[in-house]
């Protein structure tokens, strides 16, 4: 049983000697700075030691319906009690999944109405990866095998997916990606754009796409994958021209399109899904993250009919995890789902709290340390730069995007850095009295920043 007893020292202590923490230098821990985080109840969460934070990033951009829903937890207890796991190998189904996949069909655009359970978005973009090569051997051309995906992209730390990333980072640390991954430049405008309009850099962006198919040979490429705004590479929203060229390009080539919606999904660019909001129709999309809100582990794959009716044909699918389609975590899906749609979360987003927060943080454009304020609905960043005029963006050993981060924890506002931006994904249920309570304290850590650097 969880002992609660244990003072905040106890537990900094028993974590630094025994747990090894995703995305953290384990120097970090064992040093006794690991913050414990003990409730959660709307945007705000609490740590061991009373202290209120406000969260900027709705968990790992996933708490899409706030902390604390009782319907959720009620979900689970009545899953649990009445079958707490079954699966769905060899013919077997729980109503929790079946209900879970026909609710899906009706969100997710046109034609994509069959899905494939995980538990995590790494694990949807590695069957991703399985479910493409598939689709082309039955469609008789084996070599299409190679995806093209973006610098500074994120699609998980499972082998395949990490190689689907464009974070060199990640790829440095074992030692780069499996054969058969290709990257182009991610569409960041204010990074690579010079003289370009915003809708000119689209573009030309996205004919790094077709360039890269040609370089690679078309009966090579088996598809495209991006998210529709980059979330963890910085919360990059592309050009309004940039997804219509790549679905352009995509099909002329017979590259199948891949929407990663981990983070876009499930409300936060102002529709049910990113896709929707930069007109684009994949043929498969990554979901998870907002799928359950992030109160328990599930995420899906959604294929076209093209795609489905290939795979289906194949005979025995040679594929499946224990917890594909837990009927617990679906259960909560579900739930979470009835709350997004019942509360009006997407359109809130999309009419009111998306514009209130963009509005509110384009006062940030004018302050020094900031170059450009980008994103959409409830994605957000600031860029931060040494020069305003000359689009000088500091260096890691600079390290502002930490300095600024951590005033900014120290205001009591989770922000995440990346690289140099700072970036917001705050829950889909933030009031305008959070919100002005993120402006307030955000001024307050840019202010430190350029005070401390000297702008
Ligand atoms: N794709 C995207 C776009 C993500 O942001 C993430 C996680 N941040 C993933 C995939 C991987 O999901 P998970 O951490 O659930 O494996």
């Amino acid at each position: 049983m969880l002992d609660t007893t244990r003072t905040t020292g106890d537990l900094q202590a028993l974590d630094g000697a025994h747990h090894v923490h995703s995305f953290t230098d384990p120097a970090l821990i064992t040093g006794g700075k690991t913050r414990v985080v003990v409730r959660g109840e709307g945007c705000q969460i609490w740590d061991s030691d009373g202290r209120r934070f406000l969260d900027g990033m709705a968990g790992l951009w996933c708490v899409n319906i706030g902390y604390g829903r009782q319907e959720l937890v009620d979900a689970a207890a009545r899953q649990m009690t009445e079958l707490p796991f079954y699966s769905n190998h060899f013919q077997s189904t729980t109503p929790a999944m079946t209900e879970l996949a026909h609710k899906l069909s009706q969100l997710t655009p046109d034609g994509l109405d069959h899905f494939l359970f995980t538990s995590s978005g790494s694990e949807a973009n590695d069957t991703i990866v399985r479910m493409v090569r598939y689709f082309w051997k039955l469609q008789g051309k084996d070599t299409k095998r190679t995806f093209i995906s973006r610098t500074m992209a994120y699609h998980g730390s499972t082998l395949a997916a990490v190689s689907l990333c464009g974070m060199p980072h990640m790829h440095a640390m074992d030692g780069g990606t499996l054969p058969g991954f290709a990257h182009i430049q991610h569409p960041h405008w204010y990074m690579f754009g010079g003289e370009l309009t915003k809708e000119e850099f689209g573009l030309q962006a996205a004919q790094a796409l077709e360039r890269k198919i040609l370089e690679l040979g078309p009966e090579n490429v088996a598809a495209f994958i991006g998210e529709p705004v980059q979330g963890a590479g910085g919360v990059i929203d592309p050009p309004s021209t940039y997804w219509p060229e790549i679905q352009r390009i995509c099909r002329k080539y017979d590259v199948l399109l891949i929407a990663d919606e981990v983070i876009c999904g499930f409300g936060r660019t102002g529709e049910w899904f990113g896709a929707q909001t930069y007109g684009v129709t994949p043929d498969l999309m990554t979901l998870a993250k907002g799928l359950s809100s992030g109160y328990l582990p599930i995420a899906a794959v959604a294929m076209n009919k093209r795609v489905f009716e290939t795979i289906g044909a194949g005979g025995l699918l040679a594929h499946g995890y224990t917890y594909s389609g837990h009927p617990v975590a679906c259960a909560v899906a579900l739930a979470n789902i009835d709350i997004i749609e019942r509360e009006g979360l997407v359109d809130r987003v999309r009419n009111d709290i998306g514009p209130y927060l963009h509005q509110a943080l384009a006062q940030f454009e004018q302050h020094p340390v900031v170059g450009e304020v980008r994103g959409i609905g409830t994605l957000a960043a600031l860029q931060l730069v040494k020069g305003k005029d000359t689009r000088e963006i500091f260096t890691v050993e600079d390290g502002a995007g930490v300095f600024c981060r951590e005033a900014s924890y120290n205001q009591g506002l989770i922000v995440r850095a990346v690289g140099q931006s700072i970036v917001l994904s705050p829950s889909l249920v933030i009031t305008h009295a959070e919100i002005d309570e993120i402006i307030v304290k955000l001024k307050r850590a840019l202010d430190e920043t350029a005070r401390h650097f000297g702008l």
